[in-house]
């Protein structure tokens, strides 16, 4: 079995807040678990070098969109590093490597079929001679009559057309535009209704989905799926590969997803690995990002996969909920946000990971608290699992001269720890990860329980023996429990080991 991870690409037009973290760290949690079982891990991600978020940003500016890209790109790298996570390849969009593979997926589909052109009705400014890319048109919903953007309805959740916007404005300008005839290229969504329908009835029966991907995917699909524009007047981003329709670029529909498929192959050729093992029947792959994601993942990219002819659609949807700060939502726009690099100047990363899994909006929005946050780290952190470790290596050094006492651990304890490793186990491939870190601090509580009843400063005087076993006992939950953790706290476990001296292990770990 292989196992293939993706994790979002995050436009490269501002930092990272703490809401990208939280939606992502569950593909670093699934991607060192596996790799500590010993299966074959494939895991990319990039920065979105191509959106328009970022041609905003640079007109706002008066620079470069490159400029921009290479700013931000920079500092994703950089986060996400200094957050532990652990991608094979992290990796961007507008580099040459990516697309050119976009471009041929895009032939390949116009060959099938699943590609065709069409004239079509599109918001063109008078006032800044230009088509107007769907997210610089702004206006409200015709559904919930909230204002929107022209792709999507971050009210309810609605896709769009620029068109379809009330009250219509140009975003650069603030003029209204007109709508003006040009041809495009469109995906034949509707001719892949059946088949996706099959395919999210599966995923429902196997509960292999988020709730939210399950209800979201299967409203669109009762809705019935239209045909969208795949092409746009943009820019910058990757040129249609159809003469005469070089000026025009595959939109981001297509483009952003297909950088899983592109990141891969990128991988293979830098490592000289084989990336075919991901893309055929036996492979399990996880889709990491947020809930605003879902249509992408559960009907545009696996649209793509059938007609790139690859068997292989996604099985598991990681689409998490959104991480509220102090009770109100983040905005980029209205700068309220935890940045991640300000965060990571004053705080341990896995205080960090500790504190968004346990509070992981998995299954509902998710609140981040200065006091919870505090509180998390200062007593369960700290005050459970630190203060295990603590006291039982303290008692070593003090009454064994810091030489771990060798017994034979009492089966209870090891009759716990195996139990821990199945359940984790279990919790992490079926996505639940809170429930998974739960467990373990379970049993964190309990060695602490153990170390108190045991009393081993009593045993030290009384029966030798028992303390040497006390000990023993509790530095085989440590070992354990630093390695049951690494996938969640990456940098402490290998603190804990490193102070035991005991090598990372890969392989049969976990069972
Ligand atoms: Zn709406
Ligand atoms: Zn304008």
């Amino acid at each position: 079995m292989s196992i293939f991870i993706g994790g979002a690409w995050a436009y490269a037009n501002g930092s990272l807040h703490l809401g990208h973290i939280s939606s992502l760290l569950p593909g670093d949690i699934l991607a060192r678990y596996y790799r500590l079982k010993g299966e074959k891990v494939l895991y990319v991600s990039g920065s979105d070098c191509n959106g328009t978020p970022i041609t905003i940003r640079a007109k706002q500016e008066g620079v470069s969109p490159k400029e921009i890209a290479d700013r931000y790109h920079e500092e994703f790298v950089e986060c996400f590093s200094r957050m532990g996570f652990s991608y094979d390849l992290y990796t961007r969009t507008d580099i040459e490597y990516h697309h050119k593979v976009v471009q041929e997926i895009f032939l390949k589909l116009l060959e099938k079929g699943l590609i065709y052109k069409k004239a079509v009705e599109q918001t063109y400014c008078e006032h800044c001679e230009q088509f107007l890319p769907d997210r610089f048109v702004e206006g409200y919903c015709p559904i919930c009559r909230e204002p929107a953007r022209g792709d999507q309805c971050d009210s309810c959740s609605a896709i769009l057309e620029p068109l379809e916007l009330l009250e219509r404005k140009c975003k650069i300008c603030g003029h209204s535009p007109i709508s003006k005839y040009t041809e495009h290229f469109y995906f034949s969504l509707h001719s892949l209704q059946s088949l996706l329908e099959n395919y999210t009835k599966e995923a429902e029966t196997k509960k292999l989905w988020r709730e939210n991907a399950i209800a979201l995917t299967k409203r669109y699909l009762k809705e019935g799926l239209l045909d969208r524009a795949v092409t746009r007047d943009l820019p910058i981003g990757v040129r249609v590969p159809v003469a005469g329709y070089e000026d025009k670029k595959i939109y981001v529909w297509i483009e952003a997803v297909s950088g899983y498929y592109s990141a891969s192959k990128q991988w293979a050729e830098k490592t000289g690995n084989d990336d075919s093992i991901y893309w055929d029947t036996n492979v399990k792959s996880y889709y990491i990002h947020g809930k605003d994601n879902i249509p992408f993942h559960t009907i545009i990219w696996p649209g793509i996969l059938v007609g790139i002819g690859k068997e292989t659609l996604p099985t598991h949807i990681v689409s998490n909920e959104f991480l509220t700060l102090e009770k109100k939502k983040l905005s980029t726009s209205k700068n309220w946000a935890l940045w991640v690099p300000d965060l990571l100047q004053r705080y341990d990363p896995d205080s960090i990971r500790y504190f968004l899994t346990i509070n992981a909006p998995e299954n509902r929005d998710a609140d981040f608290s200065w006091k919870e946050f505090i509180y998390s780290h200062n007593s369960e952190l700290l005050g459970a699992y630190g203060n295990f470790v603590n006291r039982t290596l303290k008692f070593i050094q003090k009454s064994f001269d810091n030489v771990v006492p060798n017994q034979k651990v009492n089966p209870e304890v090891v009759e716990k720890i195996i139990r821990l490793y199945n359940e984790v186990g279990h919790c992490i491939e079926t996505t639940a990860f809170k429930q998974g870190l739960e467990k373990v601090f379970e049993v964190v509580r309990y060695s602490n329980k153990y170390f108190d009843e045991k009393q081993p400063w009593n045993q030290l005087r009384e029966n030798i023996e028992s303390c040497k076993q006390t000990m023993s006992d509790c530095v085989y939950l440590i070992v354990n429990l630093a390695n049951i953790l690494s996938p969640f706290l990456p940098f402490s476990s290998k603190k804990v080991k490193e102070m035991l001296r005991i090598p990372e292990i890969a392989g049969n770990q976990f069972i």
